[in-house]
């Protein structure tokens, strides 16, 4: 401990939220020799973390920064410097040499431990802080700066930390039982900076009539596409698989979808995007005895094909010889043109990224700081920016961290 904290107790940095940006900051202020502290509400850091990548998380996405930049639904440019500055391929070898925790690199640049295991990105960070740094149970509920520009941040409990700098990096309102429950708005919000109105993205969609919908919950068909539409205008599109649930759909091509959906949203999936009529027909033509449904079904799933052939009103035991002109298009356009409407908002709980968050236009994209008071960044998802899924959201966080510490002079 420096002289000078000794007496006056105040240390360099004081980082709110021990998720992946927070335990990332905490590395890199390690690093750079600054006395810091982090503060947790939870009682263990990195909750979100564990869940990540279905168990192993997706760490990194090793694109280069000019192809990161368009992953971030319109916020890239404010991204840019700090992707540009440390890029996924020096974060990669920061966490492999300096972290000592090997790497994989997966289709379409997707970066995840090669143990396959969250917990221990998750048990790296931590150990590479030192439990000393990390005040648990801490839950800021309010911070104010003095007027010589220290910091001080009270816990709900009555506990302060004094700091000259402090980066906010207290996450969404998405699984709030991990801890990001929507507490950086009210800190920001306090401090007199902008909110845009949270909501979700990357999240299932639930639809309207699904007990009515003859398809078994729990398939998947893959490389969908899918879109909103409203009229004969395409709003937006996406491409992969497609989950059908209980409730509604999920899978990546609706989850990536899902911050463009609101109640009443129409969402039109084609679920077989290389069959057409004329690929159709002359399979049927090579096959005049067969089913019609079980030649459908060497295209798309059974159970998919049951449901098409279903919706073309032809019985189920009908042959391809005898399956008309008008029943073959029905059976093509209930799998190319299937067409839901989503029954209410997609759920910020069940959401894997919040959009919305604190207005970037309060702070520098130079240096993750704000514009207006002295020492104080916001890193990672209490931000107004969500990326699409394959490693892009903590790819954020990693390098605005980055950014957010290095511009700290000490
Ligand atoms: C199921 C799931 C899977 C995902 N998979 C991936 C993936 O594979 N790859 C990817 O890139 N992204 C993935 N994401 C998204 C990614 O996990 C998040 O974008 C990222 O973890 C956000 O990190 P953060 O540090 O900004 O916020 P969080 O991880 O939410 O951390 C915020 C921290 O702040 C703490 N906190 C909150 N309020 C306070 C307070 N008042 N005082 C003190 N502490 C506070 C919280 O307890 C928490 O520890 C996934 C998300 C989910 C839910």
């Amino acid at each position: 401990m420096r002289t000078e904290e000794r007496i006056t107790g105040i240390k360099d940095l004081g980082i709110i939220g021990g998720g992946a940006a927070g335990l990332f900051a905490a590395c890199f202020a390690c690093e750079k020799g600054m006395s810091f502290e982090l503060l947790e509400k939870m009682s263990s850091c990195g909750n979100k973390l564990l869940l990540t990548g279905h168990g192993r998380c997706n760490i990194l996405n090793l694109k280069a920064a000019p192809e990161l930049k368009s992953c971030y639904h319109g916020k890239g440019n404010f991204l840019y410097p700090a992707l540009a500055s440390f890029p996924p391929s020096e974060a990669f070898a920061f966490i492999e040499n300096v972290l000592v925790l090997k790497l994989t690199e997966e289709d379409n640049n997707r970066i995840f431990p090669v143990s396959g295991k969250a917990r221990d990105v998750r048990d790296a960070l931590v150990s590479f802080i030192g439990e000393d740094n990390i005040r648990y149970n801490f839950r800021a509920v309010s911070l104010s700066q003095d007027g010589s520009g220290i910091w001080t941040v009270t816990s709900e409990d009555g506990r302060e930390g004094r700091y000259k700098n402090i980066i906010l990096a207290t996450g969404g309102m998405s699984f709030p039982k991990t801890g990001s429950s929507g507490d950086s708005y009210k800190l920001a919000q306090s401090l007199g900076y902008e909110i845009v109105p949270p909501k979700a993205a990357l999240a299932p969609v639930r639809i309207s009539g699904r007990d009515d919908l003859d398809i078994p919950a729990g398939l998947t068909v893959k490389g969908c596409i899918a879109k909103i539409t409203e009229g004969d205008k395409v709003l937006s599109q996406t491409e992969g698989d497609v989950l059908f649930t209980h409730d509604g759909l999920s899978g990546p091509a609706v989850m990536e979808l899902a911050r463009g959906v609101k109640r009443g949203t129409v969402i039109t999936l084609d679920m077989a995007p290389d069959l057409s009529d004329k690929v159709l027909t002359e399979s049927m033509d090579q096959s005049p005895t067969r089913k019609f449904v079980n030649v459908l079904s060497s295209f798309i799933p059974g159970s998919l094909a049951e449901y098409a052939a279903g919706c073309s009103g032809a019985s189920s035991d009908i042959t391809c010889a005898k399956t008309t002109k008008d029943v073959r298009r029905k059976a093509l356009s209930a799998v190319k043109t299937f067409t839901v409407t989503a029954s209410q908002d997609p759920d910020i709980g069940t959401a894997y990224v919040t959009a919305g968050g604190i207005d970037v236009s309060g702070f520098d994209r130079k240096t993750m700081g704000s514009k207006t008071h002295k020492g104080l960044y916001v890193i990672g998802e209490a931000l107004d920016i969500d990326g699409i899924s394959g490693g892009y959201n903590l790819t954020a966080c990693i390098a605005g961290a980055r950014l957010a510490v290095g511009s700290i002079g000490i």
